[in-house]
């Protein structure tokens, strides 16, 4: 290492290169770790051209990195090969603003949440929303096509992205910014870039879809008495209220449990947990009458007395509790402590069945507690197991491959998807060999070798490396 980062200073000096600090070594989870190596921060995209194509022709081989806050281990690599991470977080410039195209145009470096900042400023909305927004960075989320709470309304990443530019592993750029809506002219590059988690190129600025910002917002608690009602509420709202349901998201009374017990400033609003419970949000212009249009949208669920406890927040302040809740139940997971997590998608009306079949499988192994909840309007559940009450996860980590292989099998058999939002990164890559289309896989083979030959870019991370 000493030999490539003394290379690597004596090319671009000691402003872009140092030894990465230990934060850029490892990921949110602590389940990945990188060896020490040198880390590089571009300011330009011409710099990291530069540095690029000197990696290229120098075998050495780079990890894009960007807020560090990816949970399949993408950003992180154990290597003795010469490896360096490469930051774009100096890249944060807002190169333009459009309020009448309704577009930003962003560098990959820039925080999530500043985006979403920079948009309310001139009354637009950015709907990408994570947990992580105040971490997390454009072209982080790109690369992953993060989800988050929004999907439902305006799309994963991937829908809110109208072009990109970017740095091929062969130092190229790809200069693909257009401001178009439409745009048929040949492959689709900005696509293949997009959810490529770092293995086809560096992201370097993206230009960005932004909406009218919503003037009403209805934000509500509800207790349902079952998985199976929230469907049907779904179901009921969208086909009455359509676009204007901007998140639905699904809670179970563990994630309550969890959050009394190890997050005790998370305000709960109800005396006692529900078994089930859904956090809708309905978002839309002035006169919208959202929540007597809620109401009435779920008129007879109530008369059936299958959605209760209707808790409609009174104030900003009041719906910030209710997400922060929501957004509370992955530190409150993290602070129990886990065996496994499971970021899956199923067709939206197995999920009931998913949910009431999936702990008879494991019924076995233990009396293993399980925390369900997640973006049941997209289908997307984190299914997250615990060791039984009152004992240690360590106790418990030798089973984490078999709930594994029992939870994503049955995923498969479901006509799922054993990562909904999170990606492939090092973590699921035996998961993509065993599920995956294996014409897809060549076909994913295929497109790395050609646009990456030497194999430099994200080298091990999606697609296993080649011997
Ligand atoms: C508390 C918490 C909540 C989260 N909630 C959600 C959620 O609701 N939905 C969701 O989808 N995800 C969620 N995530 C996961 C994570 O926030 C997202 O995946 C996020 O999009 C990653 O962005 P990042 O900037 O941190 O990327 P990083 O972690 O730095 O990188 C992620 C991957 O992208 C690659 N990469 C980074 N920058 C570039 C670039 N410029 N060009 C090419 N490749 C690049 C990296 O090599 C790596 O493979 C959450 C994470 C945390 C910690």
């Amino acid at each position: 290492m000493d030999k490539i980062f003394d290379i690597l200073v004596a090319k671009f000096g000691s402003d872009l290169i140092s030894l990465a600090e230990k934060k850029y070594l490892e990921e949110p989870r602590g389940r990945y770790q990188s060896n020490p190596m040198p880390i590089i921060k571009p300011k330009t995209t011409k710099q990291v051209s530069e540095i690029i194509s000197f990696c290229n022709q120098n075998n050495i081989r780079v990890i894009p990195y960007a807020g560090g806050t990816g949970l399949v281990g993408g950003q992180t690599i154990k290597t003795n090969k010469d490896t360096i991470l490469l930051s774009v977080e100096r890249m944060q410039a807002i190169r333009d603003i459009l309020p009448d195209e309704n577009i930003i145009i962003v560098e990959a470096g820039a925080i999530l949440e500043n985006v979403r900042q920079a948009a309310s400023n001139i009354d637009r909305l950015f709907p990408l929303a994570l947990a992580s927004q105040g971490s997390c960075r454009i072209g982080g989320n790109l690369a992953t096509n993060a989800g988050g709470v929004q999907v439902v309304r305006y799309g994963n990443t991937r829908d809110l992205c109208l072009g990109i530019e970017a740095v091929l592993p062969d130092g190229s750029i790809l200069n693909g910014l257009k401001r178009l809506r439409k745009d048929n002219t040949g492959y689709d590059l900005r696509n293949l870039l997009i959810g490529s988690e770092g293995t086809l190129g560096i992201i370097t600025a993206a230009c960005l879809k932004l909406f009218p910002k919503p003037k009403e917002t209805v934000t509500g608690l509800f207790v349902i008495s079952n998985p199976e009602i929230a469907i049907k509420t779904l179901a009921e709202l969208q086909a009455k209220l359509d676009t204007s349901i901007t998140a639905f998201e699904l809670i179970h009374k563990q994630s309550y449990n969890f959050l009394s017990e190890v997050c005790p400033d998370v305000k709960i609003p109800f005396d006692k947990h529900p078994e089930w419970s859904i956090l809708i949000e309905l978002s839309g212009g002035m006169g919208s009458n959202l929540e007597s249009r809620l109401f009435e949208g779920l008129e007879d669920l109530f008369k059936e007395g299958l959605v209760s406890d209707a808790l409609i927040a009174q104030s900003e302040k009041q719906a910030k509790e209710f997400w922060d809740l929501r957004e509370n139940i992955p530190e409150a997971n993290r602070r129990i402590g886990s065996i496994s997590n499971h970021d899956i998608s199923l067709p939206i009306s197995l999920i009931p069945k998913f949910i009431q079949e999936m702990p008879t499988y494991m019924a076995h192994l233990a009396d293993l507690r399980i925390n369900c909840f997640g973006h049941l309007g997209d289908g997307n559940l984190h299914y997250n197991v615990f060791p039984p009450l009152g004992k240690n996860k360590n106790d418990y980590v030798h089973l984490r491959e078999e709930i594994k292989t029992i939870i994503h099998d049955k995923i498969n058999e479901f006509g799922g998807s054993v990562s909904a939002e999170h990606g492939i990164g090092r973590l699921k890559i035996d998961d993509l060999e065993k599920y995956g289309d294996p014409v897809k896989l060549i076909a994913m083979r295929s497109i790395k070798n050609a646009i990456d030959p030497k194999g430099i870019m994200n080298p091990g991370a999606v697609l296993r490396e080649s011997k």
